[in-house]
């Protein structure tokens, strides 16, 4: 690529010797939890600090060379690469800082593992947590951030304060829904086309003492839906979640709901449970810390980094419904992906919200008052491409298929997009996040694994 230096010299002479261009580096930073896309960057930076962040920024647009934030590394269609550009690796960047009365100021490379252990011995905690922890704030923040509350508090992106942003063309800046509002909305969900986030400030509420958990199995996938949407009605539970697991007979329908009480209160069960149309006896029910429940997964990572298939592809796929075509949707999909296809620890996630909390404009859902999020968790042979290109064949036709009854991509999974998709996808706020792009990041250095400009 072709430079112009002078354009921003102090970025130069500060960065360059501390690029990483060694090959266990550049091979790291190539690769992602979805081990399907592999692209080498030219060169791997760790900053320590936003000043870093800004100074490799200003030194990538003179040199017109691609930036890649890369905060854990989980997507799975190389968000996160940059062939032959530079991967800022926001792993060190990882401080929790202040905890006030109701927030919280983190860096993004921070886990949000770390940030319940800050912020829970305070009695305190992030509203809305991703099931799985070891993911990065700028990592969710960029994407959504959904889990179990989500039907009663929105997305992780939905819960943010206050953003300190190193955008484009290498500029620092802090921004809010009142303060340089149009970054703040373009960097939420904006799956880091506009800035970088260096550092975040996160809402904060009352930790939980205790959960209870519960496990209810049901007949049919419709069974289980009509219950998500009275729990969501009733707003009996602060959790709520739905999966299809693979048994012997086929899918296994399981709702998974939690409430959250201080002894020596106790939930009643009964209240909770009795007009739900789950197979009775079925239920799984246990009480729990509250930083057990929401670290529940670590044990699985534990158990798959063991087994190895931590490592093997994981072409996930995931999208958002409208609650009037679920039904039919989830149907047509368990009968085209078998529980053979996606494995013993594979699951079809399907979670339900309530769409009027999901406020981020960049994080495109349906219109129909009731979402799902549907997942597809599955896990591919390794050394078997084929096997994986033909998954991500069935993953385009299965997003064509959502998207001709309403639904909407959830862009951290594996389908290939073009420019055309993702004017599509981004419907009404293409306009804006298309200003935003050419305002804050003119030379169009960030975040090229998306594909989007
Ligand atoms: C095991 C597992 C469990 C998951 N569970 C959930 C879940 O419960 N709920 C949910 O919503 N999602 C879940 N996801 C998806 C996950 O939220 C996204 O893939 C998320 O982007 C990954 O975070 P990361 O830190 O690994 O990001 P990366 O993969 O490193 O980056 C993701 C994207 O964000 C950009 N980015 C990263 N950091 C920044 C930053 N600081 N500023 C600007 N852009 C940045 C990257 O360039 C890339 O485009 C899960 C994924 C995995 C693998």
């Amino acid at each position: 690529m072709t430079g112009r230096p002078a354009e921003f010299p102090e970025g130069r002479l500060s960065v360059r010797g501390r690029l990483a261009h060694d090959k266990a580096s550049r091979s790291a930073a190539g690769q992602d939890f979805g081990r399907v896309v592999r692209q080498e960057p030219w060169a791997v930076f760790r900053p320590e600090s936003a000043e870093d962040v800004s100074a490799l920024v200003r030194f990538a647009a003179a040199q017109r060379r691609a930036v890649a934030p890369r905060g854990r590394g989980h997507s799975t269609f190389g968000q996160a690469q940059a062939a032959d550009g530079i991967v800022l690796d926001l792993s060190g960047l990882r401080a929790v800082h202040e905890v006030g009365p109701d927030f919280v100021d983190v860096d993004a490379g921070a886990s949000w593992r770390s940030v319940v252990l800050a912020t829970v011995p305070r009695g305190l905690t992030p509203p809305v947590l991703t099931d799985y922890l070891g993911l990065s704030v700028g990592g969710t923040l960029s994407v959504g951030g959904v889990g179990g509350v989500t039907h009663r508090h929105g997305m992780q992106t939905d819960n943010v304060l206050r953003l300190d942003v190193v955008t484009g063309d290498g500029v620092a800046r802090t921004c809010s829904a009142h303060t340089e509002s149009t970054l703040f909305h373009a960097v939420l969900g904006g799956l880091g086309q506009c800035g970088v986030i260096t550092r975040a400030r996160l809402r904060l509420v009352p930790a939980p003492a205790r959960v209870r958990r519960y496990k209810l199995y049901y007949a049919t996938p419709r069974r289980l839906t009509a219950d998500q949407r009275r729990l969501l009605a009733s707003d009996r539970f602060p959790y709520l979640e739905g999966q299809l697991k693979p048994d012997a007979s086929g899918w296994r329908p399981r709702l998974e709901a939690a409430s959250f009480f201080s002894p020596p209160e106790l939930p009643l069960d009964e209240s909770l449970l009795d007009d739900l149309g789950h197979e009775r006896g079925s239920e799984e029910i246990e009480d729990l810390s509250y930083v057990d429940f929401v670290d529940r997964l670590t044990s699985s990572e534990a158990d798959l980094r063991a087994t190895g298939e931590w490592f093997h592809p994981h072409p996930w796929w995931n999208a958002f419904l409208p609650g009037s075509t679920v039904d039919d949707l989830v149907e047509e999909v368990a009968a085209r992906v078998t529980p053979d296809d996606i494995g013993a620890g594979g699951a079809l996630l399907l979670y339900p919200f309530t769409r009027r909390r999901l406020t981020t404009p960049l994080v495109r859902t349906p219109d129909d008052p009731v979402v799902f999020l549907f997942a597809i968790l599955r896990t591919a042979p390794p050394d078997q491409p084929t096997a994986v290109e033909e998954i991500i064949r069935l993953n385009r036709a299965l997003y064509e298929q959502v998207r001709a009854a309403g639904g909407t991509r959830y862009p951290v999974g594996t389908v290939p997009f073009d420019r055309a998709d993702w004017v599509r996808h981004f419907g009404t706020a293409w306009p804006s996040l298309h200003e935003a792009k050419e305002r804050y990041d003119p030379h169009h250095v960030l975040t090229p694994g998306q594909g989007i400009f």
